[in-house]
């Protein structure tokens, strides 16, 4: 292809500015036109696309969010949506795009690929780590170095004051996040959606913990396995324990992006532009075992990811 399209669509995620500057300065480097798109999808509708030079990417690798913008976009949802977007591209001479996004965004770009037959690319950014297919995404490494920093700081007042503390962190329905960083926070108990957990067993035991003289309890809740504060509030009243709750919230999603996640974004944007180029499409680069893959998109849209069974066990030996 002579001219390619990126995004970022969805929620943002440190990285996303790492993996458009990749796509942007690898078409350029191969002779090709690239343009950038504000606001996802939304964009794309409204027609707010720009042909970029390799300055428009200057100075933003260290940055988190994303310089194209991002949106969510209803209209996107519907047939008549996505052919006007498809109008868009054809108008300006763009033959491929690479949709940097979550598991919604990249439904999104299988639709219209399906329905069109464009070339798309997708690269996985979310900070959930819940793409199927990949071991990684953009943003999930940062996020979790978020969370341990939270959850150091959570420690050092609660070792003060012999305090249950709960800490909720996000990941929608999966509990990626929140294992990683338990199992590296040392925290107690990781509650994750995936697998099943005895709040009333969880409560007495942690009175026998504080019996035999433990100074300070961390649970870590994945958002997808209940509310930390309704949590918080359970325990509180089972156990009498001096409980406190933390949403730890949007902080996750900022942050200048960690060293993982600015070269593994920057290896996916390469190899999205370099397969867009030479033709490719229903494509989605990831990780795993440490090396880019790349994987079906309908296939990583349709199958729902599993957290690994490795990760779930080593939580229960270390606790
Ligand atoms: P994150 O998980 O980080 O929030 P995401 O990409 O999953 O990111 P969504 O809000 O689910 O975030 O999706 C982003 C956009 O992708 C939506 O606003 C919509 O435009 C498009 N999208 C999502 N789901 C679909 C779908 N089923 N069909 C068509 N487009 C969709």
């Amino acid at each position: 292809l002579k001219s390619i399209a990126v995004m970022t669509s969805g929620g943002d995620s440190p990285g996303m500015n790492a993996a458009a500057r990749a796509v942007v300065r690898t078409a350029l480097y191969e002779g090709v036109k690239v343009w950038g798109i504000r606001d996802g999808y939304h964009g794309l509708l409204e027609e707010d696309m720009f042909e970029m030079k390799s300055k428009d990417v200057g100075d933003i690798i260290q940055r988190g969010g994303t310089f194209l913008g991002t949106a969510r976009c209803n209209r996107w949802k519907t047939p008549e949506g996505r052919m006007l977007g498809y109008q868009h591209l054809v108008d300006r001479g763009i033959q491929g795009l690479c949709v940097i996004g979550g598991d919604g965004s990249l439904r999104g770009a299988s639709l219209l690929s399906q329905e069109t037959g464009i070339p798309i690319v997708g690269l996985p950014g979310t900070i959930d780590n819940d793409v199927w297919g990949s071991d990684y995404t953009i943003g999930c490494d940062t996020a979790a170095n978020t969370i341990i920093d939270a959850i150091n700081k959570l420690r050092d007042t609660a070792s003060a004051h012999r305090r249950v503390i709960v800490m909720e962190v996000m990941g929608r329905s999966s509990g990626w996040l929140a294992l990683v960083s338990g199992i590296s926070g040392g925290a107690e108990y990781i509650l994750v959606p995936e697998s099943p957990f005895d709040l009333d067993k969880i409560c007495e035991d942690m009175k026998v913990a504080y019996q035999e003289g433990k100074r300070y309890i961390l649970v870590v809740v994945a958002e997808g396995a209940g509310s930390g504060q309704e949590i918080g509030d359970y325990i509180a009243k089972k156990t009498e324990l001096d409980t406190r709750v933390s949403v730890l919230g949007h902080i996750q999603r900022g942050g200048s992006p960690s060293v993982i996640d600015r070269v593994r974004a920057s290896q996916l944007g390469e190899q999205a532009a370099l397969a867009l180029i030479s033709g490719l499409s229903d494509i989605v680069f990831g990780f795993s075992k440490g090396r880019v893959v790349s994987i079906d998109l309908h296939d990583s849209v349709n199958n729902k990811k599993k957290l690994d069974p490795e990760y779930l066990h080593l939580a229960k030996v270390l606790f």
